[in-house]
């Protein structure tokens, strides 16, 4: 990383009503850094990014973004300091068009892309312009929801399974696009399933097991540590 963390949580808990879920998650990410979380289902990757955005019922800890505690700030607050969140069911309105859904968020932040920079980086969703949300394929559906965060203003895009469900050539595509967004200076947090699609984003990657990170491994020593990642990852 280098540097002063643009991320840094320590010590997260979090609970869903009375079952607690995350026990003391530990990230540090680098400003311009790509890192994953990788472990089993269930392990609490989905809900350290719901976490760290603010949209989970209780967390005890800390989170600081640019050096600024927001624990006990409200989701929308958080957004406002330049952190997106695109979920794994990508929230794109049906009956919207793309340009629709891309326009539906306000711009939360000064300084958030306007359209037709967004357009400039997604050049297949200008194509697609009128088209209505579900006609789109779902990587398509993917580019267009993390447009729509770009639109917020935000540096810090916290990605969930982004190539779930994707074939292998659209896949590649979301790869080009993360690393695009990394060229761009953009700060990603990336939930994979796929630890070789994360092997071809990603500078570092933590494992997550039961609400917890019990490793973290450099990208260049992924290969190198195959066996274990084997055995954290139950494949
Ligand atoms: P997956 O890939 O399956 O989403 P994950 O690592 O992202 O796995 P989480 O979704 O964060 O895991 O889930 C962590 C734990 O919290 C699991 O035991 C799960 O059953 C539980 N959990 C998740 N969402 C809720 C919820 N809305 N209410 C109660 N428990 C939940």
């Amino acid at each position: 990383a280098g540097g002063k963390p643009l991320l840094a949580v320590r010590g997260l808990e979090a609970w869903y009503g009375e079952s607690h879920v995350l026990h003391g998650i530990e990230l540090h990410v680098g400003e311009g850094e790509v890192v994953t979380l990788l472990g089993r289902n269930g392990a609490g990757k989905t809900t350290t990014l719901k976490s760290i955005m603010g949209v989970i019922g209780k967390r005890k800890g800390s989170v600081t973004f640019a050096g600024q505690e927001t624990i006990g700030l409200p989701s929308r607050a958080i957004a406002r300091l330049g952190i997106g969140y695109v979920p794994e069911e990508r929230g794109i309105y049906s009956t919207l068009s793309v340009e629709e859904n891309l326009l539906l968020p306000p711009q939360v932040k000064p300084g958030g892309l306007p359209v037709e920079q967004i357009f400039t980086l997604f050049p297949n969703l200008k194509e697609r312009l009128r088209s209505q949300g579900t006609k789109l394929s779902g990587g398509e559906q993917q580019m267009l929801a993390i447009g729509r965060i770009l639109r917020t203003g935000a540096n810090l895009l916290l990605l969930d399974e982004p190539t779930e469900g994707l074939a292998p050539v659209i896949i590649d595509q979301i790869g080009a696009t993360i690393r695009m967004l990394k060229q761009k200076g953009f700060t990603i947090v990336l939930v994979e399933q796929n630890f070789r699609f994360a092997q071809t984003v990603a500078d570092r990657h933590y494992v997550v097991e039961q609400g917890k990170v019990v490793d973290m491994i450099p990208n260049a020593e992924l290969d190198a540590n195959i066996d274990k990642l084997h055995a954290y990852l139950g494949v």
